[in-house]
């Protein structure tokens, strides 16, 4: 075997040998490389005679071609089998369940809000919003409620320590204040939102919701009142035949005012644990709206009259969903939310 035969088989036997691609490279360089085998004898026909030159040359290059088919072939084979590993490193099991996006929901007490406010939009309310930090003339004064009061005192409310005059509102009512400073009668509108007081267990949360609603116009009655927040419960617990009372109670802004009583949605007024087998819960608090808060506001109040209530739609969402402790609400617990979505 002459000696390029022999070198082809060489590199040959070589690449075989080897698995990777980095050594291959460098395999390669000691025969094709700048200073490799076969550039070698290359270099060296020039010092050939032209017809032995030109043998000698035809012999390298076929040798050439066969040891860069080799080297390519085993380029070739070392690419498919890293191929073949990294598929099978990748492999993706395609039958395992999707682990999915948890979807959110809305809060219940959300839910209820939006419910209130598309019913009282139905009948032709607007709804407010107001800042829940508020002055003392917004939250109290304005609404009739004197100095001596005891709503006012440390106890019930929260007060702001470094802005004097400034609180936690204790009901959505300034919102209709200042609605009312705005606004000029007639004047439909309810005020949903968060309200804030010194109290807390089983039934009271240091921050709770509240709608209030106000209509005010030229011959609004109390029967109105009655029609309205009737109507209002029986489309909200979805129950037409359910019936409310009104007792007479004490509110500093209206005058008379009373308590709305509707009858027990889980017994129908018959009687159960909910509603101490009396057949009633207490839903709301209402009343006419007082003049004097229709003169802190600048509405004429011998010209207009008008109506007010007030209501909580943590209790409302309680009552419609059965829930029987108003914290579940407000811990952010993933396991009570997720059941209304
Ligand atoms: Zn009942």
């Amino acid at each position: 075997m002459s000696d390029i035969e022999q070198l082809v088989a060489q590199a040959t036997a070589e690449f075989a040998g080897i698995d990777d691609a980095a050594a291959l490279e460098q395999s390669k360089a000691r025969y094709l490389g700048k200073s490799g085998s076969v550039t070698e004898l290359l270099k060296n026909l020039g010092k050939l005679e032209p017809e032995q030159r030109k043998r000698a040359g035809a012999a390298i290059n076929s040798a050439k071609e066969r040891i860069e088919a080799a080297l390519n072939g085993r380029r070739e084979a070392i690419r498919l089998v890293a191929l073949e590993g990294q598929l099978e490193a990748e492999a993706l099991d395609v039958t395992l369940p999707g682990r999915g996006l948890p979807t959110g929901g809305l809060h219940p007490v959300t839910r209820t809000l939006e419910r209130i406010e598309a019913l009282f939009r139905s009948i032709g309310f607007d709804v407010a919003d107001g800042p829940e930090i508020e002055d003392d003339f917004h939250n109290f004064t304005a609404l009739n409620t004197p100095e001596n009061h005891p709503a006012r005192s440390m106890h019930d409310t929260f007060y702001l320590l470094d802005a004097p005059g400034l609180l936690l509102r204790t009901h959505t009512s300034p919102i209709q204040v200042r609605f009312m400073e705005t606004h000029k009668p007639p004047i439909r509108v309810i005020a949903p939102g968060r309200v804030y007081r010194v109290d807390s267990d089983a039934t009271h949360s240091p921050m709770f919701h509240q709608v209030e609603g106000l209509w005010i116009d030229e011959d609004v009655s109390f029967a109105d009142l009655k029609g309205v927040f009737t109507d209002f419960l029986r489309n909200f617990f979805e129950k037409p035949d359910l019936r409310t009372r009104f007792r007479p109670s004490f509110f500093p802004f209206t005058e008379p005012s009373a308590e709305i009583d509707m009858s027990c949605v889980f017994c129908d007024g018959n009687g159960c644990r909910v509603c101490s087998h009396t057949g009633w819960l207490e839903i709301a608090g209402s009343g006419m709206v007082h003049p004097n808060v229709l003169k802190a506001v600048g509405i004429d109040s011998e010209r207009y009259i008008g109506f007010a209530f007030g209501m909580g739609p943590d209790r409302l969402t309680m009552l419609r969903y059965g829930v029987n402790d108003l914290r579940l609400f407000f811990d952010g617990d993933l396991r009570f939310l997720s059941q209304f979505k």
